[in-house]
């Protein structure tokens, strides 16, 4: 591997400074700003950082020119994309944020399938151009949700089963190293870079620019959860497990116990019950797609049936409302190789002992097309598992002191239960008390090659709000 050179960003002269920025296009906040905390407000409402500056960058030379000043005053960086992570990186006290909010074009070309996609989009910005095609990549299931987080930890969504993970549909990516480099990585270039992007989280420079393969998806889509009570738990997931076993990879399912939410589709008596739902998407023909979730439908006494043709688009933000910006997150999660009648018992006893009617479990369904991608073709590890669990303890800013630790708890002696049954964890799940558990989320083998990879392009692990790898001669 050489060291990237080419193409190197001149580090500007004081006189073509913009407030304090040498080279830098873009608005700058900082405290007092009136925009400042809402700059500074992300996802979830636990976190309360307060940066020195916040650069809302224009571009990528904007993006290279806040990294050179940064690592000249020796300041902190952090890198917001959607603001989405539940631990909160996106924020760092005292340094810099590099905010990638105003870079959420989209530009799709039909005919080759791909779609460009700026560092700080959305999804529902790429699920918008994409689906006026007819096209769609594999993305978060909440369309608030960054495409920079989600793309450089892996991603999971509806369509993984199908057409792979988001990494797997990463062509090419722009990228501003610690040096102040833009780079294109893919296949070709920086191959070593590439690998490490697709799944190594932001640990090697600040991705400009996506492009990704697309598939043709809807518009229409058969989609939809259906939701049994809480009691019926167990027999609803044993059902479960050999229907989703027995699915076809066009199929994504991802089960959700909790409570009711308060939609408009559901009957004013059934808001905030007890219960579980399976929600699916059928990636392909609608008609197909209503005989393959029918046995499901027809499983015991569902309480409410909301499996529908429905818009790729609106299933993507169906449930955005769950979990809205401004509320109180705390997260804990594992990857679980198979859904053992110990595991559905473990789920079921405690899924329902969470005392805020917001929180809830969801289990994303892997296999498919996410399995058979070779372990070592991309740093996300976690292919060879069925299921990942996020038990999602959620509150009101207003109920952290009556529901914040009762929920933390709950969140703490679910996870301790399944203990015996953990394969590891999706690194894009950990929260910010997690962080002993990067190892866990790559595995001995990938994280030692990242961990060089890392010595090539931040030997001096500039960019470590996120979590971690550490380059190898810090050692670890
Ligand atoms: C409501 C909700 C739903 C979710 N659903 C899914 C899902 O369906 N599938 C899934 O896979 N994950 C899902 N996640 C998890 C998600 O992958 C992570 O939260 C991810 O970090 C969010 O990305 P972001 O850009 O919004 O976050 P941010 O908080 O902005 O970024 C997180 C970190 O990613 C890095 N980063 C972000 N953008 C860039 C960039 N352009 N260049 C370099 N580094 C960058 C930085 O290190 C940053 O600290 C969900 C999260 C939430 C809160």
């Amino acid at each position: 591997m050489t060291r990237p050179t080419s193409e190197r960003v001149r580090r500007p002269s004081d006189t073509e400074t913009r407030l304090g920025i040498p080279g830098f296009r873009g608005e700058v906040i900082a405290a007092g700003h009136a925009e400042y905390d809402d700059a500074r407000a992300v996802w979830n409402d636990m976190v309360d950082r307060r940066p020195r500056l916040i650069a809302r960058c224009t571009g990528a030379a904007d993006v290279a020119a806040a990294v050179c000043f940064a690592r000249d005053r020796d300041l902190e960086i952090a890198v917001a994309g959607g603001g989405h992570n539940v631990a909160g990186t996106a924020l760092c006290d005292d340094g810099i944020v590099i905010d990638l909010s105003a870079l959420r074009a989209v530009s799709v070309d039909p005919v080759e399938r791909t779609a460009d996609v700026q560092g700080g989009a959305l999804w529902g910005d790429v699920d918008h151009e994409t689906q006026a095609h007819g096209l769609a990549t594999t993305g978060g299931i909440v369309s608030h949700t960054g495409v920079g987080g989600v793309s450089l930890g892996g991603g999971i969504g509806w369509l993984m089963r199908k057409h792979g993970l988001t990494v797997d549909n990463l062509v090419e990516a722009e990228v501003v190293t610690a040096e102040g480099d833009i780079l294109r990585a893919s296949a070709e270039d920086h191959p070593d870079l590439f690998w490490a992007l697709r799944g190594g989280g932001g640990n090697f420079g600040v991705v400009t620019s996506f492009r990704y393969a697309l598939h043709p998806v809807g518009p229409t889509v058969m989609a939809g959860p259906v939701f049994w009570a809480a009691e019926d738990t167990v027999d609803v997931m044993r059902f479960y497990r050999e229907f989703a076993a027995d699915a076809s990879d066009e199929l994504g399912n991802v089960v959700r116990l909790g409570t009711i939410p308060p939609w408009p589709g559901v009957s004013e008596e059934l808001h905030f019950r007890p219960a579980i739902a399976v929600a699916s998407c059928y990636a392909g023909p609608v008609e197909d797609g209503g005989r393959a979730v029918r046995a499901l439908r027809e499983f015991g006494t569902p309480l409410v049936d909301l499996v529908a043709p429905t818009r790729y688009v609106d299933h993507q933000s169906g449930i955005n409302d769950t979990v809205p910006h401004g509320w109180n997150y705390y997260w804990k999660s594992t990857n679980l190789t198979d859904l053992s009648d110990e595991v559905i018992d473990v789920v079921a006893e405690h899924a329902y002992r969470a005392v805020s009617p917001r929180s809830c479990v969801v289990m994303f369904h892997l296999g498919g097309a996410v399995a058979r991608v070779p372990r070592d073709a991309t740093a996300y590890s976690g292919r060879d598992v069925s299921h990942n669990i996020v038990i999602e303890g959620v509150w009101l800013p207003e109920q952290r002191v009556s529901l914040g630790a009762l929920e933390t708890a709950w969140a703490h002696e679910f996870l301790a239960a399944l203990q015996p049954y953990r394969a590891g964890v999706y690194v894009n799940f950990l929260d910010s008390d997690d962080t002993n558990r990067v190892h866990e989320a790559y595995g001995d083998d990938t994280y030692r090659r990242l961990a060089v990879i890392k010595d090539t392009y931040d030997p001096e692990n500039v960019f470590h709000n996120n979590k971690n790898i550490q380059p190898s001669r810090v050692g670890h």
